[in-house]
């Protein structure tokens, strides 16, 4: 067993749990019920529910798994809204400062 993931809540925990179980990697929610526990204590890395993998030969994958939900966590993290492009119209994800068409900068507004 190896932890791969620690999460910030069950509902995450559990999330991140299916997308290794989709990719074939057998896992483990471990630390829940210290969650339902603490009540007012503060999220530590102690208390939060972590992931942990059955088969140590999964670890790659699992960490690739995690590497892919971490990148697109954080994309929707970054939940601003799209910017139009002045100069050709395209929009844009939030992420970008240039436009991905024609390169002009994001005007600072
Ligand atoms: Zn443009």
């Amino acid at each position: 067993m190896l932890q791969v993931y620690s999460a910030q809540h069950p509902t995450e925990a559990h999330y991140v749990k299916g997308l290794l179980e989709s990719g074939g990697i057998a896992c483990v929610v471990r630390g829940e019920s210290l969650f339902a526990a603490r009540g007012e204590l503060p999220i530590t890395t102690e208390t939060a529910p972590s992931i942990w993998i059955v088969d140590d030969a999964t670890y790659n994958d699992a960490i690739e798994v995690i590497n892919e939900y971490e990148k697109l966590r954080n994309k929707d993290t970054a939940n601003d809204p799209k910017w139009v492009c002045k100069k050709c119209g395209e929009e844009s994800e939030a992420q970008f400062t240039d436009c991905w068409n024609c390169l002009e900068p994001r005007d600072p507004e």
